[in-house]
């Protein structure tokens, strides 16, 4: 099939880290990959963000990035960018008539790349399969005020619920969620992410670290609702423990970055600041040598639409302690490869954090079970062949999918 990716703000090319660039993108960039490998022709379409971004840009054999012009080409809030997508689902509609690859299908992720594809879609005749990845329904629950999607966003992801072809949800919370929203459960079908068991694995070189501090490890993008600040709060009862934080800005930038500052301040005011590291953002290529290098990964998010970086973890071998919510309560399994406590609730968290880290027992079996899980029930492979099925059946050429439990 000729599959055409759509990613409005999460170019796979990216690099990760930065408040707008996370788990969308490495989604996109496995899930490409894994297409490909299938045997597929995937195109990935994504905003241009910067003038000297050639149009098409080769990813690897059977995945080509193609930088679409849709507003300015330079980097732009994700929330700012609705008024472009009109420009660029009129690109799309160009493309796949005038060009000779016409698409079997198309996979869009976040809800703005879905209206410019159900927009092209609907002009060119090309079946539409949602991923939405956040819900703006979610986000104003948790953020209430402090949200700065588009006033329209919740309307338009309902919309979308109706008027695409199949939508692919994560998680079993997301799953009712979306039945919440008024999207029937025979238009959806559930597909979690995978984890690359090959790259994150225990074998493998890990970052240097001291053997007599347990460490806790916790990575991800810069934003209030990742609970870094209740991770934070929570080291004062895990003694001796060290917490070193992985995403945000380069290193280069975090001695001037407002975020990393809140972080340091509050790590000064409850007395552990010589207990806390600020890595700044990671290659990709490098995240297994951090995951590798920690005892724990401690992750505290407000709410998680999916959750890549503990699944990541897990298959480094790495026990998780997360909050309860989202996708976490999918793969993290309690008391079996981790533990899951309430959110914004740095007690618990701690108490959590201190148990597993002084019973040597419990952490081994725990990251047994971890490793177990993440090979066994998370792959790429078995997300795009499980999206290859739906493809087919969206777009006439297999047989009809079954309604999701
Ligand atoms: N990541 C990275 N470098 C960093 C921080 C994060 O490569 O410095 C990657 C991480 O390995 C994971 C993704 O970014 O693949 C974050 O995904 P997750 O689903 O955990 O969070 P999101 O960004 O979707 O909120």
């Amino acid at each position: 099939m000729r599959i055409a990716m759509i990613s409005e703000h999460a170019s796979p090319l990216a690099a990760l880290g930065g408040v707008d660039a996370g788990g969308q993108n490495t989604h996109v960039a496995e899930l490409a990959t894994a297409l490909a490998a299938e045997g597929h022709d995937v195109r990935v379409y994504t905003r241009r963000d910067t003038s000297d971004q050639p149009v098409a840009v080769p990813m690897r054999d059977g995945v080509t990035v193609v930088h679409v012009p849709a507003g300015p080409a330079e980097p732009l809030p994700k929330d700012e960018l609705l008024p472009y997508m009109k420009d660029f689902s009129r690109w799309l509609v160009e493309q796949w008539r005038g060009d000779d690859w016409a698409p079997t299908v198309a996979h869009a992720h976040f809800w703005m790349s879905g209206l410019a594809a159900v927009t092209a879609g609907r002009q060119t005749g090309v079946p539409v399969v949602q991923t939405y990845h956040a819900l703006g329904t979610v986000k104003k629950r948790h953020q209430g005020a402090a949200d700065t999607s588009p006033a329209r966003r919740i309307g338009y992801e309902r919309a979308l619920g109706r008027a695409v072809d199949r939508v692919v949800a994560q998680c079993q919370d997301e799953v009712r969620e979306l039945v919440r929203m008024g999207v029937p459960r025979n238009r959806m079908a559930l597909i979690p992410s995978g984890v690359d068991s090959d790259r994150f694995s225990p074998e493998g070189p890990a970052e240097p670290r001291d053997p007599d501090r347990p460490r806790i490890l916790t990575v991800g993008r810069f934003v209030e609702r990742k609970g870094f600040a209740d991770l934070i709060s929570a080291l004062k009862i895990v003694p001796g423990a060290e917490c070193v934080v992985v995403g945000g800005p380069p290193p280069t930038a975090l001695d001037s970055d407002p975020f990393a500052d809140r972080l340091r301040h509050l790590a000064e005011s409850t007395k552990v600041a010589d207990r806390l590291r600020i890595v700044g953002a990671v290659p990709a290529t490098e995240m297994p040598r951090w995951y590798r290098s920690a005892d724990v990964l401690a992750t505290a998010p407000w709410y998680e639409p999916f959750g890549l970086t503990p699944l990541e973890a897990m298959a480094c071998g790495v026990p998780v302690v997360a909050t309860g919510v989202g996708g976490l309560n999918d793969t993290v399994v309690d008391g079996l490869t981790g533990d899951l406590v309430s959110p914004r609730d740095p007690r618990s968290l701690g108490m959590a954090l201190r148990r597993v880290l002084g019973d040597p027992v419990r952490r081994f079996a725990y990251a047994t079970a971890a490793l177990d899980r993440a090979r066994q029930c998370y792959s790429w492979k078995r997300a795009a062949e499980q999206l290859g099925t739906l493809y087919a059946a969206v777009s006439g050429l297999g047989r009809p999918t079954g309604a999701v439990a």
